[in-house]
């Protein structure tokens, strides 16, 4: 089933200045509350990544998680958290991201994604590219592949891709 753009952006919200001066909040919620847009969302990215042998599906703290996490189950794969610093329990690798001033830190268990496995990257929003280029080094430090990151959202203006050369990315709605 394609998804209907027009409809699905009608289920997001903008909310100005959120959660600071000057940024657009893209708010999933509305989307992920509507059986059908839930639905289509989860299916689009299912379906362009099956037969692709994915075995992990790699959602990034903390809306990532609730789309990674179907999508995962529906290609037959398992989920794996990557989390801002310190809320995993075990041993971890690190990596920084970019914040608007300064860096964070991502973390993924080591355990999480084997040698050779290939992996398939989920977040809600591609905005500058930094979170998800944070999380693909993590992933291949430890040997596993990336075969491609999904977004519900691209904010094409702030040209997220430049960060991901080479990726293959498929991103459902995109603002420009
Ligand atoms: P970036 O590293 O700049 O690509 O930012 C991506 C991360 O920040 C994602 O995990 C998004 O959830 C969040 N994010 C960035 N910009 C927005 C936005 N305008 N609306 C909602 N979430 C955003």
């Amino acid at each position: 089933m394609e998804p209907d753009v027009p409809r699905l952006k009608d289920l997001i919200r903008d909310i100005p200045d959120f959660p600071k001066a000057g940024v657009v909040f893209k708010d999933i919620t509305p989307l992920l509350a509507d059986p059908e847009g839930f639905s289509l969302v989860v299916e689009n990215i299912a379906s362009k990544f099956e037969g692709q042998g994915i075995r992990k599906v790699v959602g990034i703290e903390a809306r990532g998680f609730i789309i990674a996490a179907p999508v995962a189950h529906r290609l037959g794969a398992g989920f794996v958290p990557v989390r801002k610093v310190g809320k995993l329990p075990w041993e971890v690798e690190a990596e920084a991201y970019e914040l608007e001033y300064g860096t964070g830190l991502l973390e993924l268990h080591r355990d999480a994604v084997a040698f050779d496995e290939r992996v398939l990257v989920v977040d809600d929003v591609l905005a500058t590219g930094g979170t998800a280029a944070a999380t693909i080094r993590l992933i291949e430090r430890l040997g596993a592949k990336v075969a491609g990151l999904s977004f519900v959202i691209e904010l094409g203006f702030l040209n997220g891709r430049r960060q991901l050369p080479g990726r293959d990315i498929l991103s459902l709605l995109h603002y420009e």
